[in-house]
Formats: C-alpha cells, structure tokens, sequence
C-alpha cells in the first residue's frame, strides 16, 4: 500500500476518501480537514478567545493540538465531575497533556464549586446520570466561557459523534433539533458563548490514528455509566453503512448541513433570563439551577 501524495509506504487507508496516505501526508491530512471546516463553515473570527472543553478523551486532546498547531490561542478548560476512579484519571490526564503543551488549564471541580458529583445528585434525584451530566457539563461550560471572556467554546466533537446525533434525531423525528444541529451554534444572547465542533469533518478512526501518529497520551477508559447508550447504537449502524458504502458517513452528515433549511425552527422559544443564575434559559429558572435546588432540598 503506497501513499497517494509521495509514493512511500503507507500507514493508513481511507476508504471514504479512496486514499491511502503515509504518516506526514495522513498528519496534513488531518490539518487541512479542520482548517477547511473552519473555513467552510466560518467557525471563527480574527482575535477570537478560544476554550477547549478538555475530557481527556482523544477527541478533544486531537482538536486542542490541531487548533495549536493551526496557530489559534487556545486555553484548556477541564470539569472534574466526581465520577469514582474514572474522573481523577480523565483529570491526571487533561492536566498532564496541557502542562506539556505550556498552555493555560482551566479547572472545574464539581465538588468544590456545588459540594457534589453527577452520581450523587443523580442517585438523590432518581435520574439517569447521563442526561444529567449532559446538561451540567453544558452549563458549566458556557457559564465558565462567558465570565472568562472567551467568544468560543470548542468540543471534540466528531463525524461519528454528530452523524449517530442525527440519526437519533431522524429516528425519532425531533424537527427543533434538527434545526439547530450544527458545526457552529451563534451566540444568541450576551450570556451564551458560541459553541463550535472543528472536528465533524474527521470520522472517529481518523481521529484515533491521528492521536496515534502523534503520541498523543488520551484517556482511553469510557464512562462508567455510558454503557449501552443509544448513541453508540447508532454508531454502530453508521459504521455498517460505512463498511457496505465507503463515505456514506460523510455524505450522511455533510448533505444534512446543505439541506438543513429544510427543517423549520419550530416554536422558537423566548430567551429568558434565569431568576436564580442570571444565564438563559426558556423557563423561569434553568435546569442547572432547577437540579441543584431539588438536590439541596
Ligand atoms: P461527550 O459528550 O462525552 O462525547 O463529550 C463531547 C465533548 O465535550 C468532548 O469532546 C469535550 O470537548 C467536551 N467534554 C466532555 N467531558 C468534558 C469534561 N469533563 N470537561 C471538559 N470538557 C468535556
Ligand atoms: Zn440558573
């Protein structure tokens, strides 16, 4: 197997892309993919102040280094979400991989900022710790962003994780989201960062074997209570497609963006100020706010 760029022995084959590249041309490769995503999809602006949300997974470590090496000013942001064992390891490694970079690390702890973790409130308040997760993590983040003065906030996000996104969305007809899926969602009021996705040109595989190729030391463990989630379903039934169809993945997810006008927004909600927080939100009180009230009370 030769490199399609120079002819030397190859490492990696992309089907999808009908190449086979050595390790430098897969690294440009690489490079060039999320350089013309941000370029496509106009994700930022000159000057801008970026946050990476650092999991310690490879995704966001390989969007942190590519965005480095593209020359943006990038600082790290890590939340420490107190699950057992699992997150002191994401922490070691978020930490470890910023202070070799010499880059400005942020860090959250859940239990010191609100004296709690996810599966503490989860279990008090009988619900699934992933949802729960989910909408902190986002809350926390954007919270964080906006008081810092960063314009972005940006997640290692890839093609799988957003094509198996839309294929849950399609499977269950969800129009609003549909709308609002995106490489780039605006900032829609003064306390909501901009939240951008470099890496939904780049499929899961690519982005492991650029981390590979790098020597990039990720945390490899996945969340304990992320088994048998439905996204990695849908993951699955990609990654079939995918094998019968070399690019449908790509496709998938790239004509959906073309297309997207075709969903209407539906019942655009009104952006209201939370009256605990300050920070937006449809109701009242936000969900963030909401949680933390019923696991005090
Ligand atoms: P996930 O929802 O776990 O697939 O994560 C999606 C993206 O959210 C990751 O690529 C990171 O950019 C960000 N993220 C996830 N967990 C954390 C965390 N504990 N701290 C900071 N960012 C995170
Ligand atoms: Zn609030």
């Amino acid at each position: 197997m030769k490199c399609k760029k120079c002819g030397r022995k190859a490492v990696i084959r992309l089907r999808a892309h009908n190449i086979s590249l050595c390790k430098d041309d897969f690294l440009s490769f690489v490079l060039n993919r999320v350089r013309q995503t941000i370029k496509r999809y106009r994700l930022f602006h000159p000057g801008e102040r970026i946050l990476v949300a650092i999991s310690g997974g490879k995704d966001s470590l390989a969007v942190f280094d590519i965005l480095q090496r593209l020359g943006y000013p990038v600082e790290g942001f890590h939340i420490d979400l107190g699950i057992d064992g699992f997150s002191q390891r994401a922490r070691e490694v978020a930490v470890r991989f910023l202070a070799e970079r010499r880059a400005s690390v942020h860090l959250y702890s859940l239990q010191e900022e609100v004296g709690a973790s996810v599966p503490q409130i989860a279990s008090q308040l009988r619900r699934p710790p992933c949802s729960l997760c989910g909408m902190m993590r986002r809350y926390i983040m954007n919270r964080f962003a906006c008081e810092n003065g960063f314009s972005a906030l940006v997640t290692g996000h890839n093609l799988d994780d957003e094509g198996a996104t839309l294929l849950g969305n399609l499977a269950n007809w969800q129009i609003g989201y549909l709308a609002r899926q995106s490489p780039l969602l605006p900032a829609t009021h003064p306390r909501l960062v901009k939240k951008v996705k470099p890496l939904i040109l780049l499929s899961e595989r690519e982005v492991l074997a650029y981390c590979l190729l790098r020597d990039i030391k990720y945390h490899e463990e996945r969340c304990p209570h992320s088994k048998g989630a439905t996204s990695l379903r849908h993951k699955e039934v990609l990654n079939l497609l995918e094998y019968y169809s070399p690019g449908s993945k790509i496709r998938f997810y790239q004509e959906f963006i073309k297309n997207q006008g075709i969903f209407p927004s539906l019942d655009p909600h009104e952006m209201r100020e939370c009256v605990v927080c300050g920070f937006p939100t449809t109701r009242d009180k936000c969900q963030f706010c909401t949680v933390l009230e019923k696991f005090r009370s």
